[in-house]
């Protein structure tokens, strides 16, 4: 049984203040919240990990943490980076790799993915890695090619004992931030294919152990029918993690 896991992601939103505020008061929304059914992890910017990981022991939430990019060297002179030592050091959890504004806005490539899940695993945080196709490459049928070719570069080299850990996000594009979301049927298609792939890669009882979740426009309107296809082990949440009510809501629609 693969455990559902909702993981939001903040972006650039939020100051520290406001990232403690909104924990705070999704710790008050999920109060009743079985934590061991379903997992719920943050991912604040850089500047808010310090403030969440001591709420988080101080007050004994069971949120996980998680950061949103790291880069693959210890230490040196990186100015603006942030390394994996520095991240196990504030409890971090996961990481999310490759998103698509990482690939878009800071030219994030397959192989640049594939060195960051190893830099995670070799300090003890389990990486989210992100794939997932254009309008364009959807409207020309190869929405396949590309998240096969993201998947099989970020796991190059991967042993299949780590792989299993893995997490992978499933988010087309233009699904992102837009408020057009995948068909439920269409996202468990495309991410029953991302397992199919990742057992060839490896085998079934990898493939089946793997958590792989969707992302695009996950609201607490749709999250309900998105999460109950088979394949779908849960949701990467953009816009709609940023507001306690609207997160809860979610991390309730999944059964
Ligand atoms: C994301 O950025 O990972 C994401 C899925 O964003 P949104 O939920 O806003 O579409």
């Amino acid at each position: 049984m693969r455990k559902p896991l909702i993981a939001g992601n903040w972006k650039m939103y939020k100051t520290h203040l406001e990232a403690m505020r909104l924990v705070q008061g999704l710790a008050h929304e999920l109060a009743e919240h079985d934590f061991d059914a379903v997992e719920v992890v943050v991912c604040p910017p850089f500047t808010s990990l310090r403030t969440i990981q001591t709420l988080i022991d101080s007050d004994r939430y069971s949120f996980g943490l998680g950061a949103q990019n790291v880069h693959v060297e210890k230490e040196g002179a990186f100015t603006g980076e942030i390394s994996a030592p520095m991240l196990k050091a504030l409890d971090v959890d996961y990481v999310i790799l490759g998103h698509s504004e990482r690939r878009e806005l800071f030219g994030e490539t397959d192989e640049g993915v594939n060195a960051k899940v190893k830099v995670c695993w070799a300090n003890d945080m389990t990486p989210i890695v992100c794939c997932g196709e254009t309008e364009a490459e959807r409207e020309t049928a190869q929405t396949e090619t590309k998240v096969e070719r993201q998947i099989r570069g970020a796991f190059k080299n991967v042993t299949p004992e780590l792989a299993r850990k893995t997490v992978v996000a499933y988010e087309p594009i233009w699904a992102i931030g837009s408020g057009k979301t995948a068909t439920p049927q269409d996202a468990q298609t495309t991410i029953a294919f991302i397992r199919g792939v990742l057992e060839d890669e490896y085998d079934t009882g990898v493939a089946q152990e793997m958590r792989i979740l969707y992302g695009g426009s996950v609201k607490s309107g749709n999250a309900a029918s998105l999460m109950s296809q088979p394949d779908i082990d849960g949701g990467l949440v953009g816009g709609a993690s940023l507001e306690a009510a609207e997160l809860a809501a979610i991390v309730k629609a999944v059964k």
